[in-house]
């Protein structure tokens, strides 16, 4: 009997954090038998007078929302990190150890329409969105005591998202947190040995196989990784190699927001829902020098498996030992693949 990706269970690499998973394909040689249900369609109107991120709302700390046409960034009234933690820390024989941290927190309104999501929005406006994420980053790295610039979105209640309005965050902090740390030790091991960037060479086999592949444009590519955890993990890797969504000019600013929505779209239209993810910007270290073995990319982790309704948790042997799937990243990737292209709203 020969070894098969398709039927045999086995482990896969993640060249971004060093971390193996386990992928199970025999769980799912039975036919597919996920249903489409219907989530309930809820309407919502193009402005809440309960929602603290519409334009012209009081929010939780008593300031108005200006009248904002545009995307609109202000610092959270609730940021996890805050700019005045005097230093500190512990260390107790190595066994107790504590440091403080420092950062600033930002949330980024993507639109003051409240019933919209990227999916929705026009390329112009998604433009807008990126333009204002670059603007932030370079305003927060000015800050030397910066070492790293988390842009995020968590979408979808499933997700943990508190409200609807479309939204993401920008965290800044003091040190570089876990994921980011990982990714920068594997980028330099790699840039050391090959002078190249490791997602420029893995994008090189990518292009090869076209197995993974979701949707592509001149300056990016969306595909499910070969060490895909998530049902239907994406990620976003650039063509170019950057550090920074700020070096991309404004051709690739344009394709970048044309990635975003072509994806999103599909994910809305694999259930016929407004699919919940969290998604995240990788960008390099700032404040750290130049960083030349860092590559730009996105993840997007969404956690629904098989409709609307019906999710995949991370419990068991993944808290025990390491992450499982059971559906392959090339069986995810062609479900994606063959997606209608127009949102299923719109239709
Ligand atoms: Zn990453």
């Amino acid at each position: 009997m020969e070894f098969s990706f398709e039927e045999h269970p086995h482990k896969r690499l993640n060249i971004l954090t060093g971390d193996w998973i386990l992928v199970s394909p025999h769980r799912t040689k039975r036919p597919w038998q996920g249903k489409v249900e219907d989530a309930a369609i809820t309407e919502r109107p193009r402005y809440d007078p309960q929602c603290y991120l519409c334009p012209g709302n009081k929010r939780s700390d008593g300031s108005t929302n200006p009248n904002y046409k545009a995307p609109f960034a202000f610092t959270n009234d609730f940021s996890s990190l805050l700019t005045d933690t005097p230093d500190g820390g512990l260390n107790v024989k190595g066994l107790l150890q504590a440091k403080s941290e420092k950062g600033i927190c930002r949330v980024v309104c993507f639109s003051p329409r409240h019933d919209l999501t990227i999916p929705q929005m026009d390329i112009e406006n998604i433009v807008e969105v990126i333009e204002l994420w670059k603007k932030e980053f370079q305003e927060l790295a000015k800050n030397e005591w910066i070492k790293y610039i988390q842009i995020f979105e968590n979408k979808g209640d499933i997700m943990g998202c508190s409200n609807p309005h479309p939204h993401g965050q920008i965290w800044s902090q003091s040190s570089v947190p876990v994921e980011p740390e990982k990714e920068t030790i594997q980028f330099k091991k790699y840039f050391e040995q090959n002078s190249r960037s490791i997602l420029a060479d893995y994008l090189i086999e990518e292009e090869r196989s076209k197995e993974r592949l979701v949707c592509e444009n001149e300056h990016f590519i969306a595909l499910v990784p070969f060490w895909a955890v998530w049902p239907y993990e994406c990620i976003i890797i650039s063509k170019k190699q950057v550090q920074y969504t700020h070096q991309f000019n404004v051709e690739e600013t344009i394709a970048l927001a044309e990635i975003l929505k072509a994806l999103t779209i599909k994910y809305d239209n694999l259930f016929d829902t407004s699919f919940p993810y969290s998604s995240g910007i990788h960008q390099a270290p700032v404040n750290d020098g130049d960083h030349l073995e860092w590559h730009w990319h996105m993840h997007f982790y969404p956690p629904l498996l098989r409709s609307a309704t019906v999710k995949k948790f991370m419990v068991g042997y993944e808290m025990m030992a390491n992450p499982q799937r059971d559906i392959t990243a090339e069986q995810a990737a062609k479900k994606l693949r063959e997606l209608p292209a127009v949102h299923y709203l719109s239709k």
